[in-house]
């Protein structure tokens, strides 16, 4: 039997539920939104409802039928799941090191694979199904491949690719897609869920989920002490470089690459807080409890009010900036290395 679908998506679901009950389902969808907020689940539901040969009243799949029992055991032949394959590295440096840069990505000859699978007739009369996640990893090749599928799709197909990055994907190929944008869900849902989850251990939903900006799952693999654990180091040494100590250039080549992302959202985090406390001047109270890193509060107080609204303004935008380069692997020491020689040179003007 298959888990819940996560409760921030069931007004998704209700909009494929409508449209396959008007015959107006398109043959690809794109979903998008941020990473954490269960966009594959989503993706796989929608691919075994439609699969499903006794669906229940709400759409969703039955999880019993002749249908539901392979796609789960993952062997229905009318389905397809596309994802990317490790590379094959060898054990020596320069590989572990090109495996951190780019360690997946999606070929031209999965993709075609993959379509031709599309093109076989339906062994169970309910069409075929084929989803592509993350689909922005596809290179250019991947890429056009598909898009000959899309610009002919075979009649009872529906095919699904899913990305946090759809801007990454070429525009012939969204343009051909439905486009469905998974948002940040409702506070209060996402928080009863979250309680709900035995892996929170303990920890605040409240905290965690602030600290995931929101995003349920991402909140629920903070509740991992090692996750959490790495975030107070970082915290601990970005303030460490604040206050004028500590070697920016060292302790860049000190992160692991691969972490670079969540660096930069930590960072992020830790910033937005300290303009928070410089621009409610005297502190109160107040300001200290909506604080993403309350757990911090006492110290990020009196280092804010020493702050400079102009840099700390300036070292946002930023961090905005690095947003966007967050895909260029090659980049990464040198993008945290600048990342800390601008947060000692914040802390130099305090
Ligand atoms: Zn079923």
């Amino acid at each position: 039997m298959h888990s819940p679908l996560y409760p921030w998506l069931h007004a998704e679901f209700a909009r494929f539920h409508a449209l396959r009950s008007q015959g107006r389902m398109p043959h690809a969808l794109l979903i998008s939104g941020e990473p954490g907020l269960g966009q594959g689940q989503l993706a796989m539901r929608l691919a075994q409802a439609t699969l499903c040969h006794r669906p229940l009243d709400d759409g969703q799949a039955c999880g019993q039928c002749a249908a539901c029992r392979p796609f789960l055991a993952g062997a229905h032949p009318d389905f397809s799941l596309l994802t990317p394959k490790e590379k094959d590295s060898k054990d020596d440096e320069a590989s572990k090191d090109k495996k951190d840069n780019k360690a997946k990505d999606i070929k031209v000859d999965a993709v075609r694979e993959f379509c031709a699978g599309l093109y076989l007739s339906s062994s169970f009369q309910h069409g075929k199904v084929g989803v592509i996640e993350p689909a922005d990893v596809m290179n250019a090749a991947a890429a056009n491949s598909l898009l000959k599928t899309l610009e002919e799709p075979p009649a009872g197909t529906l095919i699904i690719l899913v990305t946090s990055q759809p801007a990454r994907l070429p525009i012939t190929i969204r343009s051909r897609c439905q486009r469905w944008q998974v948002g940040i869900p409702e506070r209060v849902t996402a928080l009863a869920w979250l309680a709900r989850q035995p892996q929170l251990a303990g920890e605040d939903p409240v905290r965690l989920l602030d600290l995931a900006e929101g995003r349920p799952l991402t909140a629920l693999a903070l509740a991992e002490p090692e996750r959490l654990a790495r975030r107070g180091r970082w915290l601990e040494s970005v303030l460490h470089v604040l206050r004028a100590g500590g070697n920016p250039l060292s302790l860049a080549a000190s992160q692991d690459k691969a972490e670079w992302p969540t660096l930069l959202h930590w960072s992020r985090l830790l910033l937005v807080d300290l303009i928070r406390l410089h621009g409610a001047g005297q502190v109160d109270q107040a300001v200290k409890i909506n604080l993403v890193n309350r757990d911090y509060a006492d110290v990020l107080a009196p280092l804010a009010a020493r702050l400079h609204a102009r840099e700390l303004f300036g070292l946002y935008d930023y961090l905005l900036e690095s947003s966007r380069l967050v895909d260029h692997p090659l980049n990464r020491e040198l993008l945290i290395e600048e990342l800390l020689i601008r947060f000692q040179r914040l802390g130099g003007h305090a």
